[in-house]
């Protein structure tokens, strides 16, 4: 039997159906596929976000504790990981108090995550800013003070970051704390033999070479902060000590004037929100620059 010359060609038409619903579900699986959260790579990550999310426009803070789960970072008077997630969790508690954020942490103290995991918190939240927290060690003992590290010159989000790095800087300087290199605030790359280098922030030359991975990845204004050294007991007591309270008030004084020009007056004070006011910009202590151009923070590759 010859189809040819047959006007009504039942075969045919499920063959044309089948290749439509095949092309149709190849469509589908397309699309499923770019729902996935692959944070592996710079797809776009919406997993996480509620429609809830998408109706608050609050500035989402999101706070990656630097080291947890098996990474315990730099050791010193205490782990590293340690103060950082106290650190992190504190910054949350105000910023939940205050109510007018959306504080979100990218990183469990219990939770091992890599850079890629944490970075796609993040970006799943849509997060507004990035503070990334850690801490430096000194073995010796000796080093001090505090340092920042804003998404570098030639990044989308340089200029907010630098300028966030830069209300961090005054927050801590007025704390009492050190302000290490030129003015606390420097830029770090890795080479191609991933050996980390830093400059100092009066350099704005663009670099090629990749900065801390929560700052190249993270779409919006990113900082990472060595808010104190962990092997200095005058650092511990100046940031609030294991808990890092008085660092955490530093972090939310400096969101609260970033995000000054979006924000109403808070709604109403929390009973259970830390004492200390909420200083207006406020005078800042110049302490001396400490050039330290031969030491090197230690910090574990991982961290970063
Ligand atoms: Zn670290």
């Amino acid at each position: 039997m010859s189809y040819r010359s047959s006007g009504y060609r039942p075969g045919c038409l499920r063959s044309l159906l089948s290749l439509l619903m095949g092309a149709a579900l190849l469509i589908v699986g397309i699309k499923i596929g770019a729902w996935k959260p692959d944070i592996l790579d710079d797809t776009e990550y919406t997993i996480g976000r509620t429609i809830a999310d998408f109706l608050d426009s609050r500035p989402v803070i999101a706070i990656d504790a630097g080291h947890g789960g098996d990474d315990p970072g730099a050791s010193g008077i205490m782990d590293e990981a340690v103060l950082t997630a106290e650190t992190a969790k504190a910054l949350y508690d105000l910023l939940d108090a205050d109510g007018r954020f959306q504080p979100v942490l990218c990183h469990e103290y219990n939770t091992t995550m890599t850079i890629q995991e944490r970075y796609a918190v993040a970006n799943g939240k849509y997060a507004d800013l990035l503070v990334c927290i850690h801490a430096n060690a000194d073995p010796d003992g000796k080093g001090s003070g505090f340092e920042c590290y804003p998404a570098p010159p030639g990044r989308k989000y340089h200029k907010e970051s630098l300028a966030f790095g830069e209300m961090l800087v005054e927050e801590f300087s007025a704390l009492g704390m050190d302000i290490r290199g030129e003015n606390g605030i420097r830029y770090a790359y890795y080479d191609d033999n991933n050996e980390k280098y830093i400059v100092e922030s009066s350099n704005t030359l663009v670099f090629d070479d990749p900065s801390f991975g929560m700052l190249e990845k993270t779409k919006a204004p990113a900082i990472l902060v060595e808010q104190c050294f962990i092997t200095s007991e005058s650092d511990l007591a100046l940031i609030g000590g294991q808990s890092g309270t008085a660092a955490a008030q530093c972090y939310y004084n400096a969101i609260c004037r970033y995000f000054a020009d979006e924000l109403e007056e808070p709604a109403e004070q929390s009973s259970n929100a830390d004492e200390s006011e909420v200083s207006p910009a406020g005078e800042t202590e110049e302490t001396d620059a400490e050039s330290e151009e031969n030491y090197q923070p230690v910090e574990l590759p991982s961290g970063n």
